[in-house]
């Protein structure tokens, strides 16, 4: 088994599902009392934010880079990003290390792909939703993206950073994005990606009338096929 590294903290709300999932999916796939080899790099998130906020997405990729050296150094053989809006500098973080860098957006476009899909929805903060890195990333695999109007970008964007990324979950913050998702169903969406990782806390297929693809897991899941693809 590969030890898979975690650049986390943005937030632990997520990250904490992430050590969560990639556990129980070892466990799942060996059995007993097999875990998870990992090495977690967590973040002060509210560093971060406000790189995000002055648009300098420059220094924050420096710390993100840094932090994958590190775990590199620490023994990771492949590494993680555990946000969907910092692979924004997902570039400047795989050119700093030497292993793999296992791109979120990859491993969702995958699983939309597997399940026969094309039009999907996309949920996540306003970088993720607005700016190009991430939708064209998905566009490279065939898929056509949705996303919100200006009024549900904003609902789905200010959940996010004022509640979801401390550990709040509202009834009525599920209702909205319900509502935003019965409009992009009603646009043509045949699925709904959860492209910010705290998202799958709030929104679980009971929720929606259309698959939904919950990154945190799907992620997950391709690290851990990673990780048990060669030799144990
Ligand atoms: N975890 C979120 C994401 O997947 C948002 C927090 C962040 O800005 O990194 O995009």
């Amino acid at each position: 088994m590969k030890t898979i590294g975690l650049i986390g903290g943005m937030s632990w709300e997520s990250s904490a599902e992430y050590y969560r999932l990639l556990n129980e999916l070892v466990r799942e796939r060996l059995g007993g009392l097999h875990s998870a080899r990992c090495v977690l790099h967590s973040v002060d998130f509210a560093e971060i934010e406000r790189l995000q906020v002055a648009g300098e997405w420059e220094r924050a990729g420096d710390v993100l880079a840094a932090a994958g050296k590190g775990l590199e150094a620490a023994g990771a053989e492949l590494v993680l990003i555990c946000t969907n809006t910092m692979h924004k500098v997902a570039g400047q973080v795989a050119d700093a290390i030497s292993v793999p860098l296992l791109h979120l957006g990859d491993a969702t476009a995958e699983a939309v792909r597997a399940a026969g899909l094309r039009t999907v929805g996309l949920l996540g903060t306003a970088f993720t939703m607005e700016e190009d890195f991430y939708r064209e990333r998905l566009a490279g695999h065939g898929l056509e993206v949705l996303v919100p109007d200006e009024v549900g970008r904003a609902v789905v964007h200010r959940v996010i950073y004022e509640e979801l990324c401390l550990g709040v979950v509202r009834e009525e913050s599920r209702v909205a994005y319900q509502e935003v998702i019965g409009g992009l169903v009603r646009r043509g969406a045949e699925g709904v990606i959860l492209g910010c990782t705290e998202i799958e806390l709030l929104i679980r297929q009971e929720h929606s009338p259309v698959p939904v693809f919950p990154t945190t897991r799907l992620h997950a899941q391709a690290a851990v096929e990673a990780a048990l693809a060669v030799a144990r």
